[in-house]
């Protein structure tokens, strides 16, 4: 199978509502191609490093996702033309991104990841952590940020039980988040959760954006 029939054979699969991101990370520019070829828009990064070099080698209508942990000083290299930034963990941050954002005359699309996984390996807030940072003065004056909603990855393991779980935590925290804070914003809606070893599972449980790699690319071996 191609990346083509992957991609397509993988759309066939997901409700309308739910938007692919494609995870291009350690991939060519090449593969990347042939998925914008076959009509996909939407990328995924985990590396501002990568995305900044392979940014400027493709099509400029690419929607950049970037899903990794992101150090504050490789900000301002991605926000000129970052669509969403999923995987804000800290305050500092936020921060960060508005002041870029602003540089950059724009407002960037940001999600508020979230530690639902047992490993501690895994970044990610937790709701008193969202909670102290929502209700705080210093939010109040962040203009050029839109919270879309919340992302969140499950623990790495066989048990469906525990991801499953995972998953209804974060549900839940969006939903407290959007009835405590969002609830005139209709932008605010997205749950990010889904891979490619349990995307089916986190649409079930309400996702609206899955991110998902190797199933489209094939295995990474770096
Ligand atoms: C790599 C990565 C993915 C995609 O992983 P696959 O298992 O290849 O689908 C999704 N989300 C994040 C945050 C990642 O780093």
């Amino acid at each position: 199978m191609n990346i083509k029939d992957n991609l397509y054979k993988l759309e066939k699969e997901l409700p309308g509502n739910v938007t692919l991101v494609a995870v291009s990370k350690t991939k060519p520019v090449e593969d990347i191609l042939e998925a914008y070829n076959a009509g996909h828009r939407v990328f995924g990064e985990n590396k501002a490093q990568e995305l900044i070099k392979k940014q400027p080698e493709l099509p400029e209508n690419i929607r950049w996702h970037f899903i990794g942990h992101l150090q504050t000083n490789k900000v301002k290299f991605i926000a000129p033309f970052v669509d969403m930034i999923e995987s804000v963990d800290r305050f500092k941050l936020l921060k960060e991104i508005n002041k870029h954002a602003n540089n950059n005359n724009r407002t960037i699309d940001c999600l508020l990841q979230f530690h639902i996984a047992t490993e501690e390996t895994k970044f990610g807030l937790d709701i008193s952590e969202a909670d102290d940072i929502l209700n705080s003065d210093d939010y109040k004056e962040i203009k050029n940020i839109r919270i879309c909603g919340v992302m969140g990855m499950a623990t790495f393991t066989d048990d469906e039980s525990v991801i499953r779980n995972e998953f209804k935590h974060l549900k839940k925290i969006f939903e407290h988040l959007k009835e405590m804070y969002f609830s005139q914003a209709d932008y605010f809606k997205e749950i990010s959760m889904g891979m490619s070893g349990d995307y089916k599972i986190a649409i079930e449980e309400g996702s609206t954006i899955v991110r998902i790699g190797s199933v489209i690319f094939g295995e990474r071996f770096v």
